[in-house]
């Protein structure tokens, strides 16, 4: 048995049987945990308003090499991100970023950059950073850090590099091409020079200092789309989280149906 502390970031806490919670947490050190805390749904618990998601805290817990699950025994909440789960699409979203952590980090393996990465845009978006703008900075950041969507620089077919203006995305979603690449192969959809630029910019900018100088929303759904498939492609399925997105947003009141079968 050995015993670890360590500042975390809350990803998801689900109820265990009547008395207890999981809760799964990203470290540094040790990349995504999960443990059971127990008594944590008990009325007095110790844990009484630390388990909140994307809460920054300190967690020690009890390691066993033979259990996944490790055994937690105090959570000390140290940044809260109720400024994110007051309304459903702050809801939404916190499961969104939470999804990606869950699927592209390894358990036991350290995870500093996308620590850094959940932690910064968590308290970005607290902040007031344009929402949509942090979910694409975000997303794209995610798969970068996974090594599987490198910044549009050079042609990954002929090692060309890559003119903003020229840039194409595989059909099957697989990677960035030169415009003469892509059109060898069917199906390759232009990407715009716009959002090749947010991809690049995103290297180096910070996200407030991109929402000073925030890309048209055009741009970024486009982002949002070159992910989307840049990911699926990867995964060989969709994240559980963005589905219910799409889902809701096309059954909020008063925004437009895409689907003719609800008409
Ligand atoms: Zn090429």
């Amino acid at each position: 048995m050995e015993l670890r502390s360590a500042e975390a970031l809350l990803l998801d806490v689900v109820d265990l049987h009547d008395y207890d919670r999981i809760v799964t947490f990203l470290t540094r050190e040790w990349g995504k945990k999960r443990g059971v805390a127990k008594g944590a749904r008990r009325k007095h618990s110790r844990f009484g308003g630390q388990l909140q998601p994307l809460g920054r805290a300190r967690v020690d817990w009890m390691e066993k090499d033979d259990r996944d699950l490790v055994r937690i025994s105090s959570v000390e909440l140290q940044r809260s991100a109720r400024g994110l789960q007051q309304d459903l699409e702050g809801l939404l979203l916190s499961a969104y970023l939470s999804d990606h952590i869950q699927e592209f980090v390894q358990e036991n393996e350290p995870s500093d950059l996308f620590f850094r990465l959940l932690d910064s845009t968590v308290q970005a978006v607290v902040a007031g950073v344009d929402r949509s703008l942090a979910t694409r900075y975000f997303e794209a950041w995610v798969l970068r850090l996974a090594g599987i969507f490198p910044v549009p620089e050079v042609c990954p077919q002929c090692g060309r590099q890559l003119e903003v203006a020229g840039v194409a995305l595989l059909a099957s979603g697989e990677s960035m091409v030169c415009r003469s690449c892509g059109g060898a192969e069917g199906g390759a959809k232009q990407v715009s020079p716009q959002a090749v630029r947010f991809l690049r910019q995103i290297d180096s900018a910070k996200l407030v200092d991109l929402d000073r100088d925030r890309p048209a929303s055009s741009t970024l759904d486009e982002v949002e789309r070159v992910c989307t498939l840049v990911r699926r492609s990867f995964l060989q399925h969709e994240l559980k989280s963005y589905r219910v997105i799409r889902e809701t947003i096309a059954g909020l009141p008063g925004e437009p149906n895409p689907s003719p079968d609800n008409h």
